[in-house]
C-alpha cells in the first residue's frame, strides 16, 4: 500500500526523501499518464509519493544582476502570464498542450520528465541554464544540458529535488521559434527549433541554436554558433551551406513511427535553421 506524504515545506519534503524511497509528484500531467492503469482505477505509483506543487517556496520568479531565477513548482500557466520572462516562452509554452494542463504542469516537471519532446528545454539550453539541486544535506549546480543524460535518465539522486532553474541575466531577446508537430498544440513536436540572437552593426554579435525533440537530446553546438560570430548578410550566405554540412553530422534523429522518417526530421530541422539565420537581418 503506498502512502502520500504532503509536506508542509521543503525543507519537510527534503526530509522525506533522505528517510525513504518515495516519487516527486509536482503537477502530475506526465505522471499520471505514465503510471495510469485502467479507466476509473487510481494510478499506480508502486512507491510512496510526496506531493510538492503547492510548496511557495517552489513558486518564486525573481530577477537580480546576475541571473533570472524560476521556482521548479512555477506552472506553465505562471510562466506563461509572467513579465519578467522573454517573450519566447510565453510563445512557446502556448504552443504546449492545452490550458488546463498548462494550470497543472510545472517546469521542474518538464525538465525531469527527460523526455526528447520536452518543449522547454531547447530554449532552456539556448539560455544556458543551469539547475539548483538540492538534498538534506546541501545544494548543487547543473548545467542543463549535463543534467539530462539520455531520455528518461537525469543527474539527479533519489533524495535529492529540483527547486530553481537560473538563467543568466545576458539573456538574448530577439528570437524565432518553430514547432514542428501534427497539431499547434496538444500534439508532441516531431521536431523544435530556437533560435537566439543579437545583431551590431548589422553583424551577428551572439548567436544561439538549439535543436529538441529530434533524439536523446536537445543539439547545440557553441562551436558552430561561435564560427557565426561577427558575420554580416554576405558573409553568413557563403558559410551557410558548409554550416549545413557539419551540423548535419550532429541532428541524429531516431526513426519514429508517431513522429515520421528521420531523414524528414533532419531535413525540417536544417530547413529551419536556414530559415532563422536568413531571416536575422530583416527582423531588428
Ligand atoms: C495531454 C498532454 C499533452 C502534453 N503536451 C505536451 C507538449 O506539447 N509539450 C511538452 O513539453 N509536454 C507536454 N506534456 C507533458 C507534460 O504536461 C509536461 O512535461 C509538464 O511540464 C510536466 O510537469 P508536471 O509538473 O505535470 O510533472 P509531473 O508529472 O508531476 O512529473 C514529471 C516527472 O518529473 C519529476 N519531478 C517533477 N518535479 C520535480 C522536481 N521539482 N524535482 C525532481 N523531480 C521532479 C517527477 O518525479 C516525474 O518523474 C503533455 C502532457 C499531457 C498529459
Amino acid at each position: 500500500m503506498t502512502e502520500t506524504f504532503i509536506p508542509k515545506s521543503k525543507e519537510e519534503a527534503l526530509k522525506l526523501l533522505n528517510q525513504r524511497k518515495c516519487i516527486i509528484l509536482a503537477g502530475g500531467t506526465n505522471l499520471m499518464v505514465k503510471r495510469k492503469k485502467w479507466s476509473g482505477e487510481m494510478a499506480d505509483f508502486g512507491s510512496d509519493i510526496v506531493l510538492i506543487k503547492h510548496l511557495k517556496e517552489l513558486q518564486n520568479i525573481d530577477i537580480n544582476n546576475k541571473y533570472l531565477s524560476i521556482g521548479a513548482g512555477c506552472t506553465l500557466a505562471e510562466l506563461q502570464e509572467s513579465i519578467l520572462l522573454g517573450a519566447y516562452f510565453s510563445e512557446i509554452i502556448l504552443a504546449i498542450a492545452s490550458q488546463t494542463i498548462r494550470n497543472a504542469a510545472t517546469i521542474g516537471g518538464n525538465i525531469c520528465n527527460v523526455a526528447s519532446e520536452g518543449d522547454i528545454l531547447p530554449l532552456l539550453y539556448a539560455l544556458d541554464a543551469t539547475l539548483i539541486i538540492e538534498c538534506l544535506n546541501g545544494t548543487r549546480e547543473i548545467a542543463i544540458s549535463d543534467f539530462i543524460m539520455e531520455p528518461g535518465k537525469k543527474d539527479l539522486r533519489e533524495d535529492e529535488l529540483l527547486v530553481e532553474i537560473r538563467i543568466p541575466t545576458n539573456m538574448l531577446l530577439s528570437y524565432y521559434y518553430k514547432k514542428v508537430g501534427t497539431k499547434r498544440s496538444n500534439s508532441l513536436a516531431k521536431a523544435s527549433f530556437i533560435g537566439l540572437y543579437k545583431l551590431e552593426n548589422e553583424r551577428i554579435e551572439d548567436v544561439r541554436m538549439a535543436f529538441g525533440a529530434i533524439g536523446a537530446r536537445v543539439v547545440r553546438s557553441r562551436e558552430f554558433e561561435n564560427s557565426l560570430k561577427g558575420l554580416n548578410k554576405e558573409e553568413l550566405q557563403v558559410v551557410l551551406k558548409d554550416l549545413e554540412k557539419e551540423y548535419i553530422k550532429i541532428i541524429v534523429p531516431i526513426d519514429d513511427k508517431k513522429k515520421s522518417t528521420a531523414e524528414y526530421r533532419k531535413g525540417i530541422c536544417l530547413e529551419l535553421m536556414r530559415e532563422f539565420l536568413e531571416s536575422i537581418y530583416n527582423r531588428d
